[in-house]
C-alpha cells in the first residue's frame, strides 16, 4: 500500500513536470493548428492518465474549468490553477501562479531561437 503510494507520487510529479512544461512552451499567439493539437492533448492527457481515480478526479475539476488554449500565458495560468485544485483536495500547498513564467524551463531555449524546436 506504502509502495503504491509512492508510485502513484512520482507518477504524478513526472506528469506534472511535463505538463506544465509543454504549456510554458506553448506559442505566445497560437494558430488555429496548435490550438487544437493543444485541446487534443489535453484531452487524452485526462482520459488516459494511467491512475484511474486520478483521472476521474481530474476529470472533473477539467470539465469545470476548461482547457484555455488561447495563448500561452492562458494555458500556463489555466496549468497552474488546474494542478491548484489538485493540490487542494489533497491538502497539499498552493502554488502562486505569478511565477509560472520562470518555474518551468526545459532548457530548450535555443531551439526556439534557430527554429528548429
Ligand atoms: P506535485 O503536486 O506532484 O507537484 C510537483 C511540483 O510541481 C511541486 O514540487 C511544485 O514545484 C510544482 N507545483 C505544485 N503546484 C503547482 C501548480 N499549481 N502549478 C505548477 N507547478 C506546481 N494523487 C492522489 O493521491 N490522488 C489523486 O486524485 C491525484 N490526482 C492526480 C491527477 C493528475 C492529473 C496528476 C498529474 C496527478 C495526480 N495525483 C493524485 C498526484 C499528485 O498530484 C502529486 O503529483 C503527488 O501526490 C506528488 O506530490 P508532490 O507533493 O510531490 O507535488
Amino acid at each position: 500500500k506504502l509502495g503504491n503510494e509512492t508510485l502513484k507520487a512520482e507518477l504524478g510529479r513526472a506528469s506534472w513536470k511535463l505538463f506544465h512544461t509543454i504549456l510554458a512552451r506553448y506559442p505566445e499567439a497560437p494558430d488555429e493548428d496548435e490550438r487544437t493539437a493543444l485541446q487534443s492533448y489535453l484531452h487524452l492527457f485526462v482520459r488516459l492518465y494511467p491512475c484511474g481515480e486520478c483521472a476521474e478526479h481530474f476529470r472533473v475539476i477539467v470539465d469545470k474549468f476548461p482547457p484555455q488554449v488561447s495563448s500561452r500565458s492562458a494555458a500556463a495560468v489555466w496549468g497552474c490553477h488546474v494542478h491548484n485544485e489538485v493540490n487542494k483536495s489533497l491538502n497539499k500547498e498552493v502554488f502562486d501562479c505569478a511565477t509560472i513564467g520562470e518555474f518551468y524551463d526545459c532548457g530548450c531555449a535555443e531551439d526556439e531561437k534557430e527554429g528548429v524546436a
